[in-house]
């Protein structure tokens, strides 16, 4: 591990324009759980409903009260902090290492730890619009509600802006995201099985000099990477950059 460790760091230093790709791996270690990960919401049954079926654009139309139920109760985490992975994240920013983070999470965790160019490709629970007028809601509109929240202006169902399964990725956030991954000379590729299409594909827009994966178990990018770490990714962020260490987990 700390060879791999090593070799991360090396990577980390000789790049100019970083790119981080990363998916619910990384914020488990802010107390999120992911979907398909050892603890994750896949392994469970809701009201004998599976998270693919609750979390899908039809079961939305069609029972948007169970929808809220589930999506308040397991999707929304209001307490959670950014975790080193983040926190590493922002400084690289700073140091204008960093070109962007392309991620599928829906927690808003790296703009609140401070990155700018973060392309959310499953949109943010931060963002709601009435279905009707289009109205902007922060999340207290939801976790201030009851039921299906409705908009204060004409009444219409305020929509998290979060992509669910059968609906399109905004194509702007794809567009600028593919163009960064086909830019940068690093791409790093942590906490992401890798199972969400676009996303899985837009991996074939890097072309390069090193390709890293971090991930606590394999993943289908393993075979073509430059560098592959099995392990935490809070974990290994924090260790090739110990001064974000003292910040905590
Ligand atoms: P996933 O659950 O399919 O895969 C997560 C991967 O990360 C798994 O391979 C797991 O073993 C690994 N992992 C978990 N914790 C890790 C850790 N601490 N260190 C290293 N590896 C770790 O998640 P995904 O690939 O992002 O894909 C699916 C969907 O999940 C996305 O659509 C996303 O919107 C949604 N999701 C988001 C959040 C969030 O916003 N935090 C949480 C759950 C699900
Ligand atoms: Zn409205």
């Amino acid at each position: 591990m700390s060879e791999a460790i090593g070799r991360l760091r090396r990577v980390v230093e000789q790049s100019k324009r970083i790119v981080f790709f990363g998916g619910a791996g990384v914020s488990t270690a802010s107390g999120i759980p992911d979907f398909r990960g050892a603890e994750g919401l896949y392994r469970r049954e809701f009201e004998g409903l599976t998270p693919e079926m609750l979390l899908s654009a039809s079961f939305f139309y069609l029972h948007p009260e169970v929808f809220f139920r589930f999506y308040r109760a397991h999707m929304l985490h209001p307490e959670a902090k950014p975790n080193t992975a983040h926190r590493v994240l922002c400084e690289w920013e700073k140091r204008d290492i960093l070109r962007g983070i392309v991620t599928q999470n829906i927690d808003g965790l790296h703009r609140r730890a401070g990155n700018r160019r973060v392309y959310e490709l499953h949109g943010s629970v931060y963002e709601n619009y009435c279905m009707d007028c289009n109205a902007f809601y922060g999340l207290e509109k939801i976790l201030g509600s009851e039921g299906i929240p409705r908009c204060d202006r004409c009444g219409g169902v305020v929509k998290p802006w979060v992509v669910l399964y059968g609906e399109a990725p905004d194509k702007y956030t794809v567009m600028g995201a593919c163009r960064e991954i086909s830019n940068c000379d690093t791409l790093i590729v942590a906490g992401t099985s890798l199972s969400v299409e676009p996303a899985a594909s837009m991996l074939d827009y890097f072309h390069g000099k090193r390709l890293v994966v971090i991930n606590d178990e394999p993943t289908p990018a393993d075979a073509r990477a430059d560098l592959v770490i099995r392990g935490d990714v809070a974990a290994v962020m924090g260790e090739i950059q110990p001064a974000s260490r003292e910040n905590g987990a």
